[in-house]
């Protein structure tokens, strides 16, 4: 993508309404454009990470045998009176009339809709193990829209609904979706840990948030240093295997963390003081089994293999994508800009022109930018007429891991420059060198 061509309105201000870092680099970046009290827009450089995002949680969904589907963002309220959460649900829910004065409202979940989809088709325990998902827009009408994307009114989810015949092979699905999780976070440049949620009325101790560790998070959070060696499971992981996937999240689960919700003086007290990390952390998924808190009143029954009916036991397990974009800068900036992770950048590299014009600068960045390009990285080349200061400014403000900088003398030298976004390191090296480096 030629930066001539392109759309990316930077900032050279800092916005004053933004609080916490990543509001700011990603109102200054063009990530993001507020619409409304807790509405945005994804800017095409914004738009580029959420895709980029929403690809891993997809893989990794489907990796562990979900199965993904659509569901629309508007729901009827007559759905949700089967569940007894129509009214249940309070002000955060945002009730529509149509023309027919029908009541609707703009979805903030799905279970109801998706228990709706399972009773109408399902009926046997042999169509068990079931697992949808879908990454949809949610309203929710938050009290305190705050921190841009971090806390929106819509904002898009990754929502996934499991059905199993007992609670032992729905144990297995939250254990299935546990393991997706910390692979998802970890291939997303996190660390993400697991801590114990509140499970309401519905009780067990089968909830979990997924937490980043940052000073700005809101919520409070206490655990043991060890979760921040624990080995992510790799990617052979077997879906099948509910022994291994067990023992996985034993180990994930059995040193001492949690919100403060869940806060345990007496056991806090028993981990060396050594050992203790009493931090900050923002809530990047949530996962829950519930049992049969929808299928009972909803009649989403199936037939056991003693030919027995019995309502379906039920998991929902969450996702945001949109909070997950600022909860990655957050952990990952410095005082010029962002530093993507490579695995979300929204693009892998960034070619700085240093004087376009330049018959030298200009062939040997074409060339790059060819090259390049044809190995199957997303270059962003700055081919516009500015001065070299802002070109470096605004490349280290969008965080692209890698940087490549072609002036009038290293072009007529046959060299560029590289330099490593994170690190800050540089090296110059050969024009032919710099395809095979930088893609390697
Ligand atoms: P919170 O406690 O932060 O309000 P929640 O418990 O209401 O979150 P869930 O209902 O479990 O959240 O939603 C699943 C995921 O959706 C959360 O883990 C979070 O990543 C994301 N999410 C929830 N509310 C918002 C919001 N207002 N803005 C952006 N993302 C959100
Ligand atoms: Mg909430």
């Amino acid at each position: 993508m030629r930066l001539s061509r392109y759309f990316l309105p930077i900032l050279k201000e800092t916005p004053k309404e933004a609080e916490i870092v990543s509001h700011r680099l990603m109102l200054r970046a063009g990530m993001i454009r507020q619409q409304a009290a807790g509405l945005y827009s994804f800017l095409p450089l914004g738009k580029r990470v959420l895709d980029k995002v929403c690809a891993i949680i997809r893989e990794e969904q489907n990796r562990s045998g979900a199965i993904e589907l659509l569901m629309p963002t508007i729901q009827s309220a007559d759905l949700w009176r089967e569940s007894g959460r129509y009214d249940a649900y309070g002000k955060e829910m945002l009730r529509i009339q149509d023309r027919h004065e029908r009541e609707l409202l703009f979805g903030p979940t799905n279970e109801e809709m998706v228990t709706e989809i399972f009773r109408s088709y399902v009926r046997s325990y042999k169509d068990l193990p079931l697992n949808l998902y879908h990454i949809q827009w949610k309203f929710r009408d938050e009290v305190r829209p705050r921190f841009g994307v971090m806390r929106s009114r819509e904002f898009l989810m990754k929502d996934a609904y499991s059905f199993d015949i007992d609670f032992e092979r729905s144990k297995t699905a939250y254990d299935r979706m546990f393991v997706a999780y910390l692979r998802t976070f970890s291939r997303l440049g996190l660390q993400a840990i697991p801590m114990r949620a509140d499970t309401g009325p519905i009780g067990g101790n089968l909830s979990h948030e997924f937490i980043i560790l940052a000073s700005t998070g809101e919520s409070e959070v206490f655990c043991h240093k060890d979760y921040l060696s624990l080995d992510v499971p790799g990617e052979d992981v077997d879906f099948d295997d509910a022994a291994s996937l067990a023992a996985i999240v034993d180990t994930w689960t059995t040193p001492y963390a949690a919100t403060d919700e869940m806060h345990d003086e007496a056991a806090w007290g028993a981990v060396p003081e050594s050992d203790k990390l009493a931090a900050r952390g923002i809530e990047v998924g949530h996962i829950f089994h519930f049992g049969t808190k929808y299928s009972e009143p909803m009649n989403a029954f199936v037939t056991g293999p003693d030919g027995k009916d019995v309502p379906v036991q039920m998991g929902s397990y969450g996702i945001g994508p949109s909070r997950l974009l600022a909860a990655i800068i957050e952990a990952s900036h410095d005082e010029a800009g962002i530093i993507w992770p490579k695995s979300v950048a929204p693009f892998d590299v960034g070619l700085i022109n240093m004087k376009p014009g330049d018959a030298d600068c200009d062939a040997a960045c074409e060339r790059l930018y060819r090259d390049l390009g044809a190995t199957g990285l997303d270059v962003l080349y700055d081919d516009q007429d500015t001065r070299a200061g802002a070109k470096f400014a605004s490349m280290d403000l969008i965080g692209l891991p890698v940087q490549v900088i072609v002036g009038p003398r290293g072009a007529k030298a046959g060299e560029a420059e590289i330099k490593i976004r994170a690190t800050g390191e540089r090296e110059t090296i050969s024009l032919d060198a710099v395809t095979a480096r930088v893609s390697a």
